[in-house]
């Protein structure tokens, strides 16, 4: 391909911001303002963030230093659909799997009914204002992970109003037990098999840990903006491990899951991992499976990255395909901006089917309802 010819690919990492008065204008007052929220102090040092009941002070970092985080610095998509398709359109971005950004709270909510009640709203202005308004445009449901039997309803609800994914926390809330206890999520994971619902964890999701005045600050000192970025990643790859291990992917065959923008050349080295402990501690291994970890994860597990170097070279030395590319818009991780430099940089010089099978047909093997790219201009 010509290196100035615009390439087409599907995102299976993208964001949706809320608007402010979604809640507001939505659910009864008693509820509403149970919802997250943040004041900040006037002379901007603070801000106290408010959510169910809790509220936690925390000391905002120095603004010159996060001027990246106001809205005047996000593409104008990020709000504005038609904006969001025209961005796409220049960006070279087909369909898209779009994730919520408030969702990030999910897991610290303790109440099951203002959860309940949230994920509704949520998913009702998803399907009318976004997945609604394109074919391209795939979003997440959003189910309590809270209340097992309230997120199975609510997975059933978003099937039947035709949404084709749910988002996952990384891990689920505090109050809850983990994912790889099978006597609590087992019909979790059935109704998401049978729904044909991909089950979409996010990195960086894990509970937020309230007793740090920072929010999302795990480590300080020297390195710390790398430690903090990096560590986000780990519990993408916690999560599918645990899925494998506990059976839950075994036992569902056709269930497909999605670790969104955790990268992907990780899956081959964990499998070998996982393969070394079943085998050579087979003796203490429970539940046993019907296939080896490795083969699972390269079955089931797909992943997203946006700028990695190593993706393409994963397929082509160890031969694991079910690898996603996404821009991650409109974060500032993401690709926006500088896409089509990216998507060259990455796939000229790698194999057609290489090529392709990335940027275009992994995503349509989890979403084969979605309308296919243009061929490349
Ligand atoms: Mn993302």
């Amino acid at each position: 391909m010509a290196v100035t010819a615009k390439m087409w690919a599907n995102s299976a990492d993208s964001h949706w911001l809320e608007p402010e008065d979604l809640w507001r204008s939505t659910l009864p007052p008693a509820l509403a303002e149970r919802m997250p929220r943040s004041v900040k102090d006037p002379d901007g040092q603070y801000e106290t963030v408010f959510i169910d009941g809790l509220e936690i002070r925390r000391k905002l970092p120095n603004p010159k230093r996060t001027a990246f985080m106001e809205a005047s610095n996000r593409p104008k998509g990020a709000h504005d659909v038609a904006q969001r398709l025209l961005d796409n359109d220049e960006e070279g971005i087909w369909a898209e799997l779009v994730f919520p950004s408030l969702g990030m709270w999910n897991s610290s909510f303790r109440d099951p009914a203002l959860l309940r009640a949230a994920m509704k709203v949520s998913n009702e202005y998803a399907m009318a204002e976004i997945q609604g308004k394109s074919p391209r445009l795939q979003c997440t449901a959003q189910v309590s992970l809270l209340d097992v039997d309230d997120g199975v309803a609510e997975m059933r609800r978003a099937a039947a109003m035709g949404f084709k994914a749910v988002f996952m926390t990384t891990k689920p809330h505090p109050q809850q037990r983990d994912y790889n206890y099978n006597d609590v999520w087992e019909p979790f994971w059935a109704a998401a098999e049978e729904l044909g619902l991909v089950l979409a964890f996010h990195i960086g999701t894990d509970p937020f840990d309230f007793t740090n005045d920072e929010i999302g600050i795990q480590f300080r000192g020297p390195g710390g903006a790398i430690l903090n970025y990096t560590e986000t990643t780990y519990s993408g790859q916690r999560v599918a491990t645990k899925l494998v291990a506990c059976g839950a992917l075994d036992r569902h065959p056709d269930l497909k899951v999605l670790i969104a923008e955790g990268g992907s050349s990780w899956i081959p080295s964990l499998g070998d991992r996982m393969n070394e402990a079943y085998r050579q501690h087979a003796m203490m291994v429970k539940p046993t499976l019907s296939r080896p970890p490795k083969e699972i994860l390269y079955g089931q597990v797909y992943t997203s990255f946006q700028h990695d170097e190593t993706a393409t070279g994963t397929m082509i030395q160890f031969g694991y395909d079910k690898i996603c590319w996404g821009s991650d818009y409109p974060h500032m991780e993401g690709t926006w901006g500088h896409t089509q430099k990216t998507l060259h940089e990455l796939f000229d010089d790698v194999p057609d089917a290489v090529r392709r099978r990335i940027t275009r047909d992994a995503y349509a093997e989890l979403f084969p309802s979605v309308p296919a790219p243009p061929l490349s201009d």
